[in-house]
């Protein structure tokens, strides 16, 4: 194949055929084509985009680049949810246990922090003991006997997508809606899923800076999502404000706790909920997403999915005594900084991208690919957008390092905030679903 001449043809607008696409990743997972040619191919895709077809062959030929994880035979459904990636998204680490509980396997085969968005690996890694990187084999260990495992993808899997995204991160072909279909769903295909649900967001924090956009992403992968015989579902939800009350690695898994124990922020339990109660229904579990809800409901306050996150995080390394005695501090860095209202009114804007900016560069997310992380920074105690404040109302609470940095952050946050005389509009948190 001359490489070459696929360029040029996309360069100029031609349709490739699969076999010229499956040709492609094949080349490019054996390392055959130099980083300067696959760098000018994506940018030709970047601004001639891929039709239907081409982008179902891509995203065919990226989970076929590697291994395909196999499950025996069980009348346990296998479900998953991916979400695009936001402030504060921690929606994963409740929502897998509780599906567990609920008949559902769930391989959760999760990814690091992008730019400002937290990464559920990143959060898990806050565990004391806790191994994100497991054997194929143990991965389906646990699935069979604990029912959830969250993850990150072993070395064998869509290899294509490891080497076409590092590549993407810095030729800037990273915001292309067929590259991100292939990239996210070659992934979710190779778990062997009978239904995913798509978080999709939008807003000044997100992937997609409007819901139109975060629209065309979603409808392209649903529909080639259930072409590929995965029952796909996509919520459109926002990302103006962070999700809970809680942001940096260690808070969100503290609070993630506190969802599964009943007493966590809302909007957080409501997103669990919804999530869950869309995978009932599609993996046949449920006959309606009223009941389904219910049922997810119920289970969450039995208890059982909070047991069930310690038998997860259990399987996967953790020492659980560590855990629970981190569980229980107050806080677990040096310094502490509270920011308050300095006027009385409704909160009107809580900007999750200054504080998304302000949690990385505290060290709770990464500036460059080989920057070390600080788990245990963040911001919790966040007021949410709609709330009545009073002068000297708490509006979040800094966790850093030293006071430095602690005082640079809390002057940054202060500016994420608005306060006004009257209440806003609500923003409904899920503002649409998409299904095929
Ligand atoms: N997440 C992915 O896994 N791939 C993309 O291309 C974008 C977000």
């Amino acid at each position: 194949m001359h490489f070459l001449s696929l360029i040029e043809a996309k360069r100029d607008g031609r349709t490739l055929t699969a076999s010229e696409i499956k040709g492609i990743i094949a080349a490019c997972t054996a390392g055959a084509i130099p980083d300067y040619q696959l760098a000018a191919f994506l940018m030709a895709v970047y601004f001639r985009g891929l039709d239907k077809a081409e982008t179902s062959a891509l995203t065919i030929a990226m989970r076929d680049s590697g291994e395909v994880l196999h499950f025996p035979s069980d009348p346990r459904p296998l479900v998953d949810k991916h979400s695009t990636g936001g402030v504060g998204d921690k929606v994963s680490l409740p929502l897998a246990p509780l599906l567990a509980c609920m008949d559902l396997r769930v391989p959760m085969i999760s990814g690091r922090g992008l730019g400002i968005t937290g990464g559920t690996l990143d959060k898990l890694d806050s565990i004391p003991g806790f191994q994100t990187t497991l054997a194929t084999e143990r991965i389906v260990e646990i699935v069979q006997n604990v029912g959830c495992v969250i993850c990150g993808q072993t070395s064998r899997m869509v290899p294509a997508d490891r080497a076409l995204y590092a590549l993407r991160d810095v030729t800037g072909t990273v915001p292309s809606i067929p590259l991100i279909v292939a990239s996210i769903l070659s992934k979710k295909l190779a778990e062997s899923l009978t239904a995913l649900v798509l978080d999709v967001k939008f807003g000044a924090a997100a992937f997609m800076p409007d819901v139109e956009k975060a629209t065309e992403l979603a409808q392209s992968m649903v529909t080639l999502g259930n072409q590929c015989g995965v029952n796909t579902h996509a919520l459109l939800t926002n990302m103006d404000s962070p999700l809970g009350q809680s942001a940096g690695n260690w808070l969100e898994v503290k609070e993630s706790v506190q969802c599964l124990e009943g007493c966590g922020p809302p909007d957080l339990c409501d997103l669990v909920l919804a999530c869950a109660s869309h995978l009932l229904v599609q993996s046949g579990k449920a006959a309606s997403l009223e009941m389904a809800r219910e049922q997810a409901r119920q289970c969450l306050a039995s208890g059982k999915p909070r047991q069930k996150w310690d038998e997860m995080i259990l399987a996967q390394g953790a020492d659980l005594r560590a855990f629970n005695q981190k569980l229980k501090q107050e806080h677990t860095t040096p310094v502490i900084v509270e920011v308050k209202a300095d006027r009385g009114g409704f909160l009107s804007r809580c900007d999750a991208r200054i504080l998304g900016e302000v949690i990385r560069d505290l060290g709770g997310g990464r500036i460059a690919k080989d920057s070390v992380i600080n788990f245990d920074v963040g911001i919790d105690g966040l007021a949410k957008p709609g709330q009545k404040v009073s002068p000297g109302s708490l509006l979040a609470r800094v966790h850093a390092s030293n006071r430095q940095q602690a005082d640079v952050a809390a002057e940054r946050i202060v500016s994420a905030f608005e306060v006004l005389p009257t209440p806003p509009t609500s923003k409904p948190l899920i503002v649409s679903s998409l299904t095929a």
